[in-house]
Parts: structure tokens; sequence; C-alpha cells
């Protein structure tokens, strides 16, 4: 028999909430443009700006950027709702229904395709009279999306010959700087360089900036800065790798812009022995008290974190207890007499002195901080603080 006796202290309120810390961010932002510096600055935002919600990462880095990344095009819709103009470079795939709005929006697309696509983004500059912006993608190594290497040169000396597209840069995209793959990186530059070298003078008179590092080439590699970085997870303070983090000669304070909350709806007092859980995968060796959190894997808590990851509540760490599930997830508040339902729960941020990172639990769930912020569900509101 459990002697509990649960108590559900709330049910219409938000289940969970998440405040971006609007300083941080823009610090983060300033530092990672004054360590590229000269070259320009592209904050990436594909994803729902990773995690941390597009609009509203948009309008905080409006002014610290000179160009924003993201995925699709309606992306780039979103962001000139808000009325925002700086310029924007969609990194994805834009299909030919999609490519007059693009162009009205002044959104620049990427080109890697020398045959249908590229004569319909001509025909579509041709037809509004103005030039396509397209900044034309190289694969040298990561086997996705961009025009083969040796076929580069060729390509790109179409491009610029062509008035209805307005080349305004070149990239490539590298494999394994995360993972400190140096020889690897090099030859990826070795072959951009070779496919540039022929029009190097051409690019430079033309303006067109050659660009290929993200966020760990960017802090690393001074010589992969080129004229333009786009960074993504260093600006809203998450590593890379912590491979990037150790790597690190000068160190680098990057500020996690991002807190996630619940709190606990029910607080349950058993005896030693109490399996928790679906599987009964954990089971209470003393006297225990199990709180319990509104959200579980369907709210964005990785399933991974069973019985491995943990939560902060009144400054102090509660271990996920049992497998998490749909939409719920239990811990262990036992050395938290303080706990009670309606206690504060953080997931990721600062409670007192202690903090939980997207690095923690992608430690724990076996991924990278990357995964734990870009699955952040859409719907959870995310709060701007601008103080
Ligand atoms: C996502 C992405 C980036 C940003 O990568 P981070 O490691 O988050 O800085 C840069 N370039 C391209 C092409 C991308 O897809």
């Amino acid at each position: 028999m459990l002697s509990s006796s649960p108590t559900v202290v709330r049910s219409s309120a938000a289940l969970a909430h998440i405040e971006v810390d609007v300083p941080a961010l823009r610090r983060n932002a300033a530092q990672l443009r004054t360590i590229a510096a000269p070259a320009r600055f592209a904050a990436v935002v594909k994803a729902n700006a990773y995690g941390h919600g597009l609009a509203g990462v948009a309008e905080a880095l409006e002014r610290e950027v000179d160009l924003f990344c993201v995925y699709r095009a309606q992306e780039g819709h979103e962001i000139r709702a808000r009325g925002i103009e700086t310029p924007v470079l969609v990194l994805g795939p834009v299909t030919p229904s999609e490519l007059a709005g693009a162009l009205e929006a002044h959104l620049a697309i990427t080109l890697w395709d020398t045959q249908g696509y590229r004569d319909d983004v001509i025909r579509t500059a041709r037809e509004s009279g103005r030039p396509f912006p397209v900044h034309v993608k190289i694969d040298t190594g990561v086997t996705r999306f961009g025009l083969p290497a040796e076929r580069a040169t060729a390509a790109l000396r179409e491009d610029l010959r062509e008035p209805a597209l307005g080349l305004e840069g070149v990239f490539t995209h590298l494999a394994a700087v995360e993972e400190l793959e140096s020889a690897f990186t090099t030859q990826q530059l070795e072959r951009f360089e070779t496919a540039l070298r022929p029009l190097e003078s051409e690019l430079r008179r033309r303006g067109v900036r050659k660009h290929a590092a993200a966020s760990a080439a960017t802090m690393l590699f001074p010589e992969l800065r080129l004229d333009l970085v786009r960074v993504g997870i260093a600006t809203y303070g998450v590593w890379p790798s912590p491979e990037t983090q150790d790597a690190l000669r000068q160190p680098i304070n990057l500020e996690p812009a991002l807190s996630w909350r619940t709190e606990l709806i029910v607080i349950q007092e058993v005896p030693a022995g109490t399996p928790v859980g679906y599987g009964c995968t954990f089971s209470t060796a003393r006297p225990s008290r199990i709180g319990v959190l509104p959200i579980g894997y369907a709210e964005g808590i990785p399933r991974a974190a069973s019985n491995r990851g943990a939560v902060l509540v009144h400054g102090r760490r509660a271990p996920i207890v049992g497998r998490v599930c749909m939409n719920v997830t239990m811990v262990d508040v036992t050395d938290i007499p303080q706990a009670h339902p309606g206690s504060t729960t953080t997931l990721i941020g600062l409670d007192g002195e202690e903090r939980l990172r997207a690095e923690d639990w992608a430690a724990w769930c076996g991924t990278i901080g990357y995964e734990i912020v870009a699955r952040l569900p859409a719907e959870i509101p995310r709060v701007y603080r601008a103080e």
C-alpha cells in the first residue's frame, strides 16, 4: 500500500515555459562577432532559432548581425513579417513555387544546381526585373547539398556571367570541426580554395563573400573565418561539443540564453522498496518523496534521460527516477525538504548556485546540445527578458 495523498495544484496554466535572456544572447553575439572580425557575422536562426523562438531572437539580434541564416523560405518570411530588414540567406532548398515570394521578400537563396532549378531561378528573376540574390554552395565533404567541388569553377563562371543572378556569396560547410578532425577540415578548405582560385580576382571585384565557418570553426580556427561566419549554437550560449570547449586556447564565455521551467504538481511520500514508473526500472532505497512533473517526452523531456537526468528544485539537483513518461516525469526530492506541489522546477537554467545546461542533457542522453534545444516544442510559451 502506498501512503500517498497526491494533490493536483494546477491544471490550467502553461505546463512549462521558456525564458530567453536577451542581453545574454546579445553579449554572445557581440563577443563572437568581435572574435570573427573583420569577417562579417551571420546568426543562424533555423529550427525556431535553435528552440529559442525565431521571431523573438530575430528581434533581439536584428542590430547585432549582418545576416540571418534560416533553413526554409518560410522562416525568412516570418522574419520579414516582423518588419526586420536585415539580409536573410535561406540555407536549405527553396522549391520552384516559393521562388517568386522569396525574391519579393528579399531573401537570398542557396544555389547548387546547374540544371533545371537554376533555370527556374533565372526565369523568376527576369519576370520580376531584378537579379536573384544567391549564395552558391560547394560540397567539399559533407555529401549533402552543394555543387561537387570539381564542377564548381565552371558553374560559378556561368553564374558570374548571368545578369539575372546576383552572386553575393560562395560557401561550403565543414563536416568535422566539432570533432577536431583538422586533417579533414584542411582537405575541405583546400578543395574549396582550389575551386575558387581561378575566379579569385573576379569574386573580389564583385564583392562576393566566401564563407565556411560555423560556431566551432569560428572559435577555433582563424583561417576558416574567411569573409563571413555563420554562427548558430554558440550564439545561444551552447557549446558545439566538449572537444571544442577543451581545445580553446583563449576561453570564451558563452552564456546560456535559455531557461526552461515547470513546476512540481504532486509529491508522493512512499516507503523504501517502492517501484517508480513504467517497467519498474527504479525502486526507492529508503522512504522517499517522489515529485511528479506535468511534462514528459511529448513536451520535450528526452526519454533517454530516464534514471539519468536531473532537474533543479530549490537550488538542488533532483534526479529523474524511473522512465520518463509521455506527459509526466518523476524526480526524487527526498533530500529537498522544501519541495512542495507548486515548487518551481528548472530543467535548463540557473536556480540558486546550480545551473543545468543543454550540454548536461546531451551528456545524459548521448546526444548533442543542438538536439536538446532544437527539439524544445514550439508550443511552449517563450518569454524574452530584456533587463
Ligand atoms: C546549422 C548550420 C550552421 C550553424 O552551425 P553551428 O554549429 O550551430 O554554428 C552553419 N552553416 C550551415 C550550412 C548550417 O546548416
